[in-house]
């Protein structure tokens, strides 16, 4: 869970958190929930797992605390994580919402993600032939997640 609203620290982290220039995006086809990026994320409640359910969801990122230190991209042993340019994920609370769809078995967990969440792609316009088109134009990191770092 992102960090709680009163964590000492929280401030200190959002505020460097809305100035950084990458975040991180991890593409939860391929996440195998091993842990490691929480394990090095120097940020606190930054890079989560989906509660204690025994079903292996993989992990997500906070965007409101994520820095783009990079260290998660660097030592994920599956080469799941890219880092991406910060306006190509604004208006996204998690690394959830950037999700090239919302395929993944954990979309099916209303308890696990937040409605808002699980319906995000199904909003856009995709009937209005020119919205596609806009929104591969506004997440350039969808590609990226299957691509070279
Ligand atoms: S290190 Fe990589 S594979 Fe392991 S939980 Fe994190 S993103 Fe998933
Ligand atoms: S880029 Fe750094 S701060 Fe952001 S999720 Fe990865 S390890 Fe954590």
């Amino acid at each position: 869970m992102p960090l709680p609203p009163d964590h000492p620290d929280r401030p200190k982290f959002v505020s460097r958190a809305a100035k950084v220039p990458l975040k991180a995006i991890v593409n939860l086809g391929a996440c195998t929930g091993c842990e490691v990026c929480i394990q090095v994320c120097p940020i606190p409640g930054c890079i989560d797992k989906f509660g204690e359910d025994p079903s292996n969801f993989g992990v997500f990122v906070n965007y409101d605390v994520c820095i783009g230190c990079r260290l998660c991209a660097k030592d994920c042993p599956w080469d799941t994580i890219r880092m991406v340019p910060t306006p190509s994920v604004a208006g996204h609370q998690t690394s959830l919402d950037s999700q090239p769809n919302h395929e993944h078995a954990v979309f099916q967990r209303p308890e696990l993600v937040p409605e808002e969440i699980r319906t995000f792609v199904e909003k856009l316009p995709f009937t209005d032939p020119t919205a596609a088109p806009l929104f591969n134009k506004q997440n350039p990191q969808v590609p990226n997640l299957m691509g070279p770092k």
